[in-house]
């Protein structure tokens, strides 16, 4: 294999505090957990994982606090060898936090954006040499809108390809998707990006929105069915996804969105690209948890080969 891929995250990094317990508790009512688990997660991070897991190298941009969770999540970025002195440790505010429930088959979660809030454009501005490295820069939305729309502005006039994943969905400027080259939302992310239904007026009107808007290829991912993809001047083409048993879909989209970089980032046309994003995200959902669920490239080469 010749060079690495080179992929720029930039987005969150969050402690996922996990506690199990037979029922939710009420407002008010105290009740005894039976597990608790501290677990990497934030989908920067989770994408990072990921893309590093495939071969990839693989850059971090993001905030942390000056907190022990802060720490054990640079350390779990280090380990898989990703490049993460460009993760900002900033005195006086927390890290992002999400603490989840997890009671039967059924979770609540509070996310606290904590530091991950505190990433700003600068922050950006200031790592720029690597994403002038960089061959794909992988964007979601778990860290300030500007600094989102700063990072694609940059990358973009550094002529690199760039993907954003629009979760959580919000409303999203114009000006953000003309710097956009892949957008990769689930359903309920395209109807919330576009006011179009997708299974009210079908899966091709919201997607033709985002292209108008400015995007050049529009991914939507369908779960266990695979993925869509409308690219300015082509029919709406699907991808169909791989039949595997499912342990926990938890950071399946985030297999996928680093598939789809590393794919892109060597090079692969677009179904390609998808198709082996699919794959990732497959052999994702077999395992628990989101970070250790990612595969590496030799478990999809030797799953799918
Ligand atoms: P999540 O929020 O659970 O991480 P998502 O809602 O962002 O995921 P999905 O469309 O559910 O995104 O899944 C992303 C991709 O993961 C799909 O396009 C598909 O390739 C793969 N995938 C998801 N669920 C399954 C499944 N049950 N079996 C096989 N592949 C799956």
């Amino acid at each position: 294999m010749g060079a690495k891929s080179k992929i720029v995250v930039v987005g969150s990094l969050n402690m996922d505090v996990v506690v199990k317990a037979k029922r939710p508790p009420r407002m008010g009512e105290t009740i005894l957990g039976d597990e608790v688990h501290f677990v990497p997660g934030g989908k920067g991070a989770n994408q990072a994982v990921a893309a590093a897991k495939l071969g990839s190298e693989v850059t971090m941009i993001g905030s942390v606090g000056q907190d022990p969770f802060g720490h054990s999540l640079l350390r779990s970025l280090q380990e898989q060898g990703i490049r993460s002195q460009t993760v900002r440790v900033l005195p006086g505010v927390p890290t992002g936090v999400a603490s989840i429930i997890l009671a039967q088959e059924d979770n609540c979660i509070i996310v606290v954006s904590g530091a991950n809030s505190h990433c700003q454009p600068e922050h950006v501005a200031e790592y720029q040499e690597y994403i002038k490295m960089a061959d794909v820069v992988l964007l979601q939305l778990e860290i300030p809108l500007d600094t989102v729309q700063y990072a694609a502005q940059l990358a973009k006039e550094l002529g690199k390809t760039v993907i954003l994943n629009p979760a959580p969905a919000q409303n999203l400027p114009d000006t953000l998707l003309r710097n956009v080259d892949y957008i990769t939302p689930n359903q309920s992310e395209l109807e919330l990006l576009t006011g179009i239904s997708p299974e009210k007026e079908g899966l091709e009107a919201g997607m033709n929105q985002l292209l108008k808007r400015g995007v050049r290829h529009v991914i939507t991912t369908l779960g266990r069915e695979g993925a869509a993809v409308l690219s300015s001047g082509e029919p709406l083409v699907r991808v169909a996804g791989y039949r595997v048993p499912v342990v926990d879909t938890t950071g399946a989209g985030d297999a996928f969105n680093a598939g789809l970089a590393c794919a892109l980032a060597e090079q692969k046309r677009v179904k390609a690209a998808i198709d082996f994003a699919g794959k990732v995200a497959a052999l994702a959902v077999t395992k628990l948890g989101a970070q250790p669920g990612m595969p590496t490239r030799a478990e999809v080469n030797c799953t799918f080969f």
